[in-house]
């Protein structure tokens, strides 16, 4: 992607980062106002120093003229009385004081002059301080005779000094030579005339000790000779600081004059931090401008680079669109919103089918094309997106010209271009396969939704099947369980109605599952009717259901409405040609909702009540309560100890003598089961029969019984006493046992001498062929059948016929009131008589008195069992009873 302006960091960037040619600009243009710099301060400073030396040279000439006029003036004053003592060379002291003073007056530089005729000083003015010199003789005097040899030789007046004054101080002094001239043209010396002059007072006259001269001066050649380099006045070192030198012309000879400002040389003009300042400006004047046009200049450079590239990139882009738009069957077509001109590319051409001479500028050439069906929206739609100015898509149909149709679908943009004008750009591609496909995935995708409705309708069905019974369309245990029982579950029942139907596998074994069903399905529509609607009924097993109750739980309503099932279920039922009776037993809980899974503990609680209602003898209902809990958790302990006691054979038979009701001989004995507990003792069949039927081990217990009763019947042999028969009570599941005979194998009896007792309910059982069987071979292998407990079921006299007992026992409940009651006895002895006129003999249990057994030995009673004769009692109690022979002395 190029990027379209440069951003603020790279702009600063350019700023800070020159390039190579735009720093070299900068530094040369630098270097050069640095070189202008330096040659400026060294032009200054030469033009500063030119100008100084030109100052020193100008006081210096002054200096100097007032030194040649001071010396030259002096020694014309001493020419004058020379020219005069060359006229009148016998001039006196007086007339040479006088002359002298007239010349000099008051001419302080001339110290004093001196006359010396013949070369010996005698002439003196002025003559006070200086009489010293009188006399003095020049060709002798060893100082000044060089000197003054030189005036004389010369002829010319010489200069010498300054030397040290006899007088003190320092002077010059001019020698001059006198010839008297003669007429005729010769001459003669005369002598010398010697004028001094004060060396102070002329420095001080000329201006050279002035304070306030802007020079140090030195001047050296002593005696007037300008070779000597003896500096006679001022510094040495004036000479070695490049002095401006100049000559003082002296009448004879000269001096050489030297000058430098006064403390030397200054190094810097006072002007140099304004010229450097100068410089500086002009420099930066220079520079900036040439800084900035280099900036410019690399931007530029900058701007012509990007611009290059965005060129390349550009050219790159375009390549790339065009081969996109060539493999991608792409059309391009653009609008121009201003002057309605249409323009279409070459494959907007073949996408619409239109031939290279018709004109595709006018915007008819698009919607003739397009379907009738299509034309309206689309148009609608292209407008719209122009209107709104913003994107165009769209999908529509066009029809080529062979009539076919294609999906085209376009996509296009308003924008605005540099010149202000408004036109739509956009693209068309052939879209027809996409949407035959998205049609046929539509399409797809409606089935495969048909399919999951359809599955999930099976599966809703399934799941409702899974949680409702089918025979009765009541909801089932699962349901149940998940929707009512469940913790999570909204629905919490307050109360629980588990109901069992009795009789139920008779009816189902007798008239078949037919009426099975139309008793399941009758029974379901009696517990709908009596639930009230808000409750739940359920079928939870084969014949058993539930109401689950939801409102709260009241104890009388509850009782109520099991009452009413109760009594309505105990209606018989039409099937078929049949009257079907059939009863329930009700158990119910009302729920501990303080309990954490309290649902679960309802129906444990429930189907614990209906145990109980069960075993309290059907069609009837029971609450659950506390202490039937804890007779539960009693039974369960005896259970447990009822299994143990098999195993350890605590069950073992007592034996009830039975007597001929006429010769009162014992005839027979009864086994009775008794358990011998470790910690209770002796416990009745009362204590564990129940238990052991709900274990399913009566049958065991019966076949431990009949075994020691046999083993004891050999003992009761072996002992002399003679017991004829032997009964032992059998119970319906053993007698049902299909393996009965093969439990009985290899036991040794005599035949006749085994009975088995059956209750009488066992014979209610009218069609059933195992019973039947087997009873048959139990005659066979001679075991007698004996009817138990005659006279409390249902035993017709039909079935008497058909099984054939060999003995009737009538129950004890009815023998004992025949003392009191005569329809009791009554009663009795038309069993009594059924038994005869049936062949079967008739035995009464519970003959208490000897009363009672004369009353039944009266009604022909066969055989006599009861406490009035013996109690049940153990194998050896029952050797010494038969031994004894006591019951006979009773009666
Ligand atoms: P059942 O077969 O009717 O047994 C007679 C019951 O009457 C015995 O009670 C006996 O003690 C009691 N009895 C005897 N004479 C009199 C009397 O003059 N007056 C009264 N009121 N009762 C008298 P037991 O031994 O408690 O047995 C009770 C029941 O237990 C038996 O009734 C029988 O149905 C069942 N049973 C006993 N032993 C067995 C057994 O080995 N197998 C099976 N399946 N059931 C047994
Ligand atoms: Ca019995
Ligand atoms: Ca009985």
């Amino acid at each position: 992607m190029p990027k379209p302006y440069l951003s603020r960091i790279e702009a600063s960037q350019i700023l800070t980062r020159p390039s190579l040619s735009s720093i070299a600009a900068v530094g040369i243009a630098l270097a050069v106002t640095v070189v202008a710099g330096i040659f400026a301060e060294v032009q200054n400073r030469s033009v500063h120093l030119q100008s100084a030396r030109v100052d020193v040279g100008e006081q210096l000439g002054l200096v100097r003229a007032r030194l040649e006029g001071n010396i030259n003036s002096n020694l014309q004053l001493v020419r004058g009385l020379v020219a005069l003592i060359a006229t009148q060379p016998d001039i006196d002291q007086d007339k040479f004081g006088r002359i002298a003073s007239s010349l000099i007056g008051k001419h302080s530089q001339l110290r004093n002059v001196a006359g010396a005729p013949n070369l010996v000083v005698s002439l003196m003015y002025p003559m006070k301080g200086n009489e010293k010199a009188i006399g003095l003789d020049y060709r002798t005097n060893e100082q000044q005779r060089a000197a003054a040899m030189r005036a004389v030789n010369s002829g010319e007046m010489v200069l010498a000094g300054p030397v040290n004054l006899l007088q003190g101080g320092k002077g010059f002094i001019g020698r001059f030579p006198v010839f008297i001239q003669y007429a005729d043209g010769s001459n003669s010396l005369w002598g010398l005339v010697a004028a001094v002059v004060d060396a102070e007072r002329l420095y001080a006259d000329s201006g050279l000790t002035d304070p306030d001269l802007p020079i140090d001066i030195a001047i050296s050649g002593r005696d007037a000779s300008v070779n000597d380099r003896t500096v006679f006045f001022g510094d040495d070192q004036v000479v070695a600081q490049n002095p401006v030198i100049s000559e003082v012309v002296l009448p004879t000879g000269r001096w050489k004059i030297a000058a430098i400002p006064r403390g030397g040389w200054s190094d810097s003009p006072e002007n140099t931090w304004y010229v450097r300042g100068l410089v500086a400006v002009c420099g930066l004047l220079i520079l900036v401008p040439i800084f900035i046009a280099s900036q410019l200049y690399d931007q530029r450079r900058r701007h012509i680079r990007e611009l290059k590239r965005r060129q390349v990139q550009m050219e790159r882009l375009s390549q790339r669109l065009k081969l996109a738009l060539d493999t991608s069957k792409i059309g391009i077509w653009e609008l121009n919103l201003d002057t309605g001109e249409l323009t279409w590319d070459g494959r907007m051409r073949e996408l619409y089918d239109i031939g290279e001479k018709r004109d595709t500028s006018k915007y008819d050439v698009w919607s003739e094309c397009l379907h009738p069906d299509d034309r309206e929206r689309a148009e609608q739609e292209y407008w719209e997106a122009i209107n709104a100015g913003g994107m165009y898509h769209s999908d529509f149909r066009i029809i080529l010209q062979d009539g076919s149709t294609r999906w085209i679908r376009a996509i296009g943009a308003v924008h605005t271009n540099i010149r202000r004008q408004r036109y739509i750009l956009g693209v068309n591609w052939d879209v027809s396969s996409d949407i035959q496909l998205k049609t046929r995935l539509m399409t797809a995708k409606q089935s495969a939704e048909d399919r999951n409705r359809e599955l999930e309708e099976a599966r809703a069905l399934m799941e409702y099947h899974s949680l409702h019974d089918s025979l009765t369309g009541l909801p089932n245990r699962r349901f149940l369980d998940q929707q009512v029982l469940d913790p999570q579950s909204g629905q919490k029942p307050t109360a629980l109605l588990h109901i069992d139907l009795d009789r139920f596998k008779h009816i189902n074994d007798t008239l078949g599952h037919a009426a099975g069903d139309s008793m399941l399905i009758h029974a379901a529509s009696v517990l709908n009717e009596n639930a009230s609607p808000t409750d739940f009924v359920a079928r939870i097993g084969g014949d058993e259901f539930v109401i689950a109750i939801t409102e709260p739980a009241d104890h009388s309503k509850l009782a109520a409405l099991a009452g009413r099932i109760i009594e309505e279920m105990r209606q018989p039922v039409p099937f078929e040609n049949h009257e079907c009776r059939f009863g329930v037993s009700i158990g119910i809980a009302i729920a501990d909702t303080s309990l954490r899974d309290y649902g679960r503990h309802l129906l444990v609680d429930a189907d614990i009540a209906l145990y109980r209602a069960k075993s309290n003898g059907r069609n009837r209902f029971e609450f659950f309560s506390d202490t039937l809990k804890s007779e539960i958790v009693r039974n369960k302990q005896v259970a447990d100890e009822i299994l143990c006691g098999l195993e350890r054979q605590e069950f073992l038979p007592y034996f009830q003598p039975q007597f001929d009701a006429r010769t009162l001989e014992v005839i027979g004995v009864e086994a009775l089961a008794r358990w011998d507990h470790p910690s209770e003792g002796i416990l009745l069949p009362d204590a564990f029969l129940k238990t052991a039927g709900e274990l399913n081990v009566v049958p065991l217990i019966d076949r431990i019984i009949l075994e020691r009763t046999l083993w004891q019947s050999a003992r009761w042999k072996a002992a002399g006493i003679d017991i004829p028969k032997m009964s032992v009570n059998v119970s319906a599941g053993r007698l049902n046992d299909p393996n009965l005979m093969e439990s009985l194998d290899g036991l040794s009896f005599e035949p006749g001498s085994l009975s088995f007792e059956l209750l009488e309910s066992i014979f209610l059982d009218e069609k059933n062929d195992i019973i039947a069987a087997n009873f048959e071979r139990l005659r066979e292998m001679g075991i007698d059948i004996e009817i138990d407990d005659f006279g409390t079921g249902y035993a017709s006299i039909v079935s008497l016929i058909h099984l054939r007992p060999k003995r009737l026992k009538i129950d004890r409940q009815l023998v004992i009131p025949i003392i009191r009651s005569d329809s009791q006895r009554r009663l009795v002895a038309s069993i009594i008589e059924i038994g005869q006129s049936l062949g079967i003999q008739v035995v009464a249990e519970g003959v208490e008195t000897m009363e009672h057994a004369a009353i039944l030995r009266d009604l022909g009673c066969d055989a006599l069992q009861g406490y009035a004769f013996a109690a049940p009692m153990p194998s050896d109690r029952l050797i010494d009873f038969v031994r004894k022979g006591q019951w006979r002395k009773a009666s």
